[in-house]
């Protein structure tokens, strides 16, 4: 018996999903020959792809599952332009020079995804309402206030703090002790915006082959042979792009480039979508309908439909991974604390999927063995992958603009990991309890 908090029809797949025709793709044959393998038909691969169609290569995706069936299609749809790393952590690692470079990558990438999206005419309710970072603990007002100054001051970023007293012109909460704004961010529909790419894809004539997964990649020759669920495909490059299902103990399958899973780490994200609200809450939950998240250590992000009728609410819930009968009314508990007047609304949808994150919080890209690869976005991967995706694909072509701010940066991973989190759970309960007694 479902939670009484679920709605009576509710579905445990995104919301993103509801009214999205499946693509008619069929299971099409892969032939035996390619320019170009890529593997992953999420944002980075179809990105990549398009950008190799677009220059007159062959290119054929793989994916396991459905086209995008990765984080692609199950985001919360929200574009930032900025990194996990705070940027005086990031100057203190690699020097203020490689700092602000990757720092203005990083809202290159934003741009460019909306340049993408209007190119393209992808119909996928792209809009720019900018974000407000709630602090979860006073210390974390004067920290963000601080930080907004030197991002201001070094990397030209548009954004103003709210102090506690004026919060309410942000968001209808007495949760946060004020906040800060940053201009520009983004938000969209994941699913279209997939589907936008897929679409513009195939008709540059990118071949898109779904429910075959790869099982190997071997070099042959100047290429590569990569072996898929029905046969083998002759490759001149191959472009890795699994991202957060790069991990074959988590999601059975051979691991296509065992390194890099020794490198990303698999994280579940978990969102909810509420029932439609009665009229008029929605103008009082976030009246300037940016997209929002705040200071804490286990990360919430939230927004409104594009339609303003419900909340959609993602984070992490658990210590390990469950499933979304569980998360989703653990997630309504922490959105009706912020909320309190949602402590009623029902759940339509509840979903999951996995982010990949890495040691050092930061995307890579690159070439291991002769296959490239980009991943490890950290959960901010919509305008990244795309990004990333579309610069790998530049690299494969050797033009100079492939270069990127994190070319050569060492790829960490950790002694005694293989691909499984062990250490996650311990980890988000450190996180949470840091969370707990900041208040
Ligand atoms: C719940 C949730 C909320 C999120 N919210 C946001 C957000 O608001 N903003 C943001 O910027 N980011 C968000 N993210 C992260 C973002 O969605 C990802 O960073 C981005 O979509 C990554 O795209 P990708 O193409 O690299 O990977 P994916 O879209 O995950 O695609 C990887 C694909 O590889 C396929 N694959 C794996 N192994 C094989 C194999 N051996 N053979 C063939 N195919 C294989 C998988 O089936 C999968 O389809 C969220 C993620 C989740 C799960």
């Amino acid at each position: 018996m479902a939670h009484p908090l679920f709605a009576a029809h509710h579905k445990l797949e995104p919301f993103w999903l509801d009214d999205m025709p499946a693509p008619t793709l069929g299971t099409p044959d892969p032939p035996g020959s390619a320019d170009v393998a890529v593997v992953g038909s999420g944002y980075t691969g179809l990105a990549a792809a398009l950008t190799l169609a677009r220059e007159g290569r062959g290119v054929v995706v793989f994916d396991a599952e459905a086209a995008g069936y990765g984080c692609s299609s199950r985001n919360g749809g929200q574009c930032g332009g900025g990194l996990k790393p705070g940027f005086d952590r990031l100057s203190a690692r690699y020097g203020k020079v490689r700092a602000l470079a990757m720092y203005r990558e990083a809202r290159a990438s934003l741009e460019y995804l909306a340049e993408l999206v209007e190119r393209e005419a992808i119909a996928c309710h792209f809009s720019r309402p900018g974000r407000f970072i709630g602090a979860h603990r006073p210390g974390h007002y004067e920290t963000l206030a601080r930080d907004f100054e030197t991002l201001r001051r070094e990397v030209g970023l548009e954004c103003h703090a709210v102090p506690r007293a004026e919060q309410h012109g942000e968001i209808g909460s007495d949760i946060y002790y004020g906040g800060g704004v940053i201009a520009g961010h983004a938000a969209l529909h994941p699913a279209l915006y997939h589907r936008g790419l897929l679409e513009r894809a195939l008709d540059a004539g990118v071949v898109v082959v779904p429910h075959t997964p790869v099982t190997r990649i071997e070099r042959a020759g100047a290429g590569f042979a990569v072996t898929h669920g029905r046969g083998t495909l002759a490759a001149g490059n191959v472009i890795v792009a699994t991202n957060g299902y790069t991990n074959a103990h988590a999601h059975g399958r051979g691991p296509v480039l065992p390194a890099l899973r020794r490198r990303v780490i698999p994280i579940g994200s978990y969102m909810i979508a509420t029932e439609p609200l009665a009229p008029g809450v929605m103008e009082r939950l976030i009246p300037n309908d940016r997209v929002l998240s705040d200071t804490r250590q286990v990360v919430l992000y939230y927004r409104s439909s594009p339609d303003r009728r419900r909340l959609l609410f993602g984070g992490r819930v658990a210590l390990a991974e469950t499933d979304p009968g569980t998360s989703g009314p653990k997630l309504h508990g922490i959105m009706s604390a912020i909320f309190p007047e949602l402590g009623a609304a029902r759940i339509s949808h509840s979903w999951m999927g996995f982010v990949a994150y890495t040691f050092d919080h930061l995307p890579h890209l690159g070439v291991h063995d002769g296959l490239h690869f980009a991943m490890g976005y950290c959960g901010t991967g919509v305008a990244m992958a795309s990004w990333l995706g579309h610069k790998v694909a530049l690299k494969v072509l050797g033009a100079p603009e492939g270069a990127t701010a994190f070319d050569d940066l060492a790829f960490p991973t950790r002694p005694f990991y293989r691909g499984t989190p062990w250490f996650l759970a311990g980890a988000v309960l450190y996180y949470r309890l840091r969370d707990q007694l900041a208040r």
